[in-house]
């Protein structure tokens, strides 16, 4: 049998919370269960989010948990190259399409569809792309390009899923409504997804996937909120000819209004927690109640 490998892959934009301890230390101690690995991957494509601050409170954080992770760290900006290998495959599929409009203008057309008729939102609540892009001539895309204008890359979702075919995967935890057992995926729902965005060639969904291959992941274990992003990490997952890894999405922790913890969310932060005098072992034992 392969040894598993498990990982906990934060970004850097803000100080770890509740929610981020209930993931590292679910798989940690999995890794540790299983006799399997535990790896750490510091999720940094965004640059203008991003900050170093941030990701040395992580290491600080995660160890004051009591929390070990083989070294070196892999950081996504050290990436780069391999994301953009994988975008010129999907591109060279033809199951891409440059897209110029920023988000102000995706935000017009949709509004006024909406009046009309509600437009649909994707798992995360935002309106899918119209796909206006999608329909322009090769003609008007070489014209823009040559101007310069700065584009995003999308994937045509429906092609890519008439190349892919009916794509499932294996939950082992449960998503937001109970589902488990053999999830069929529903990467149509995000619409024509980002897979490089304008400012970085590559995107959340894209990078994930292929660290996940290229780290040698069996296990991605994290909270529900990604569920539904599974759906499209499954697709690219086929697209790139990547393997799957088992998948286990765990509970979030709630604030007290019922809303999932947020980086801004200070009450909840670890830094803060430490502060008040709360030990590592109080920590595990408020994450063990909320799972
Ligand atoms: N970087 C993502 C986050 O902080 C997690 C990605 C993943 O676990 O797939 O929410």
């Amino acid at each position: 049998m392969t040894q598993p490998v498990f990982r906990f892959a934060p970004s850097p934009n803000g100080h770890l919370h509740l929610g981020h301890a209930l993931s590292a230390l679910f798989n940690f101690d999995m890794a540790r269960k299983t006799g399997g690995r535990f790896l750490l991957r510091i999720e940094d494509i965004d640059a203008a989010r991003c900050r170093p601050e941030f990701e040395a409170a992580i290491y600080e954080d995660l160890a004051w948990l009591g929390i070990e992770w083989e070294q070196p760290v892999w950081r996504q900006s050290g990436h780069f190259g391999e994301y953009r290998a994988a975008l010129e495959k999907l591109e060279a599929m033809r199951l891409t399409f440059p897209s110029f409009e920023s988000r102000a203008e995706i935000a017009r057309m949709v509004g006024d569809r909406d009046v009309r008729e509600r437009w649909p939102r994707d798992p995360d609540g935002v309106p899918v792309y119209p796909g206006a892009a999608r329909q322009m001539t090769e003609a008007d895309r070489h014209v823009r390009m040559a101007a310069g204008l700065p584009y995003a890359i999308r994937l045509d979702v429906e092609k890519a899923m008439e190349w892919a075919g009916p794509l499932r995967w294996r939950e082992t935890g449960a998503g937001p409504s109970g589902q488990r057992g053999e999830i069929a995926a529903d990467p149509a729902a995000w619409g024509d997804v980002i897979v490089g965005r304008r400012e970085t060639p590559t995107s959340y969904h894209l990078s994930v996937v292929i660290d996940d291959a290229l780290q040698g992941v069996t296990h991605v274990v994290r909270g529900q909120d990604l569920f539904w992003s599974t759906s499209v990490h499954r697709l690219l997952q086929v697209l790139i000819d990547l393997p799957a890894p088992a998948y286990h999405h765990h509970r979030l922790i709630l604030d007290a209004d019922g809303r999932k913890l947020s980086k801004s969310t200070q009450a909840t932060g670890l830094r803060k927690l430490r502060a008040q005098g709360m030990t590592p072992a109080d920590v595990r034992r408020l994450v063990n109640a909320a799972v």
